[in-house]
C-alpha cells in the first residue's frame, strides 16, 4: 500500500482471528497527521487488538496497515522511534526523580526532546526533582505521557489516559492532549469516556464486535440521525400542545419528550399553543443527540448497562 503524506495511519481490511473468533473482522480506518483520533467501543470489541497491531505488538491475519509509512509487523528501530506508547500503567522506578526517569528514557532515543520542554508540555515543570512515588495519580499519568513523549515521536498512542481521574485532573489531561496537538503530534486515543472523545477527538470510530459501525467527526456522528429532543414537564394540557407535531412522542415520569427532525416547527407549534393559553412550559429544553446517545444506539444494549453521563466522565465500559 502506498501511504499519502497527510495520513499517519491507513488500515484496509484488517483482520485478526483468535481461534474461531473474528476479533477484528476486516476494518478500514485512517488517521490524518496532526489529528486526535479516538477509537471507542465496548469491552471485547477489538480496540486493544487493533491498537497493538498498529503499534507492531501483535501480528495481523489479513489486510494492510501503514503507520507513518511503515508496516508495523515488519518494522524495526526506525518505526519504534517515531511512535510513543502510553499504556495504562508504565513501569517507572518509584525511587527515581521525575527528571531522572526522563533522562533514563531519553537515552533510548537518537533525538530526544529536551527534558525541560517535555515537563512543560505535560505540566510537571515544578515536579522535576520529586520522586515518582511522591506524585499524585494524575501527576504519575502525566509522567507516563512524558515518557511517551521524550523520544519526540510523531504519533502517540494513549490508552485510556484519564481512567480513574477526578474531574479537575481530567480537564488538565485534556489540556495536555491539546498541547500535544499544538506540537503537531498525531494522537491515537482509546477511551471509554464519551465526553472525553467529544472534547478531544477531531475524528473518531466506534468498533463493535470487530467491525467499525461509525466513523467521522463528533459533530457528524451526533448529527447522524438529524434528531433533536424537545422536553418539558408534563402539564394537563400537554396533549393538546403536541397534537400534530411531527416526531416520536413519549409521555412518562412527569415529562413530555418529543424526538423530531424538525425541531424549529415543532417548538414553534408547542410553545405557540402554550403561550396562547398562558401556560409556562416548565423545564423546556431542546437538545441534540450527544455522542453518548449515538454510541449507545450503535454499541447496543450491552454497552448501556455501564454508561453514565455525569461530569466525572461518561464511562461506557471498563
Ligand atoms: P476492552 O475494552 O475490554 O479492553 P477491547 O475492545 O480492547 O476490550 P480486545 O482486547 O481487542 O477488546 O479483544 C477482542 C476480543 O478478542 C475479545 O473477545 C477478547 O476476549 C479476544 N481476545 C483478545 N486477545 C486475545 C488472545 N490473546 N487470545 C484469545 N482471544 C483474545
Amino acid at each position: 500500500m502506498t501511504s499519502t503524506p497527510d495520513r499517519a495511519i491507513e488500515v484496509v481490511g484488517l483482520r485478526k482471528r483468535y481461534g474461531s473468533l473474528d476479533a477484528v473482522a476486516g476494518i478500514d480506518l485512517h488517521v490524518n497527521r496532526a489529528e486526535v483520533f479516538a477509537l471507542l467501543g465496548p469491552n471485547g470489541a477489538g480496540k486493544t487488538t487493533t491498537v497493538e497491531i498498529l503499534e507492531g505488538h501483535r501480528d495481523r491475519d489479513g489486510g494492510s496497515v501503514d503507520v507513518l509509512g511503515h508496516d508495523p509487523q515488519h518494522s524495526g528501530q526506525a518505526f519504534r522511534e517515531q511512535i510513543g506508547i502510553v499504556l495504562q500503567s508504565t513501569g517507572v522506578e518509584p525511587y527515581l526523580t521525575v527528571e531522572e526517569t526522563l533522562e533514563q528514557f531519553s537515552g533510548y532515543y537518537p533525538r530526544p526532546r529536551p527534558i525541560g520542554e517535555v515537563l512543560e508540555v505535560v505540566g510537571l515543570s515544578d515536579q522535576g526533582g520529586a520522586r515518582v512515588r511522591q506524585l499524585s495519580g494524575g501527576q504519575q499519568r502525566r509522567l507516563d505521557v512524558a515518557v511517551g513523549l521524550v523520544g519526540d515521536p510523531d504519533l502517540l498512542f494513549l490508552d485510556e489516559p484519564t481512567t480513574g481521574f477526578d474531574p479537575a485532573a481530567r480537564r488538565q489531561a485534556w489540556g495536555l492532549v491539546h498541547n500535544l496537538q499544538a506540537l503537531g503530534k498525531t494522537v491515537f486515543l482509546t477511551t471509554h469516556y464519551m465526553d472525553e472523545a467529544q472534547q478531544l477527538a477531531d475524528r473518531l470510530a466506534i468498533i463493535v464486535a470487530g467491525e467499525i459501525v461509525a466513523e467521522g467527526t463528533p459533530g457528524e456522528l451526533m448529527n447522524r440521525d438529524h434528531v433533536s429532543t424537545i422536553e418539558f414537564q408534563q402539564t394537563p394540557a400537554a396533549t393538546s400542545f403536541i397534537a400534530g407535531v411531527l416526531g416520536e412522542v413519549a409521555i412518562g415520569d412527569g415529562l413530555v419528550t418529543i424526538k423530531t427532525s424538525e425541531p424549529t416547527s415543532a417548538l414553534a407549534m408547542i410553545s405557540g399553543r402554550a403561550a396562547e393559553q398562558g401556560v409556562e412550559l416548565e423545564g423546556l429544553t431542546v437538545t441534540r443527540a450527544t455522542l453518548e446517545d449515538v454510541y449507545l444506539e450503535l454499541a447496543g444494549p450491552g454497552a448501556a448497562a455501564d454508561a453514565t453521563g455525569d461530569d466525572a466522565g461518561a464511562e461506557v465500559s471498563g
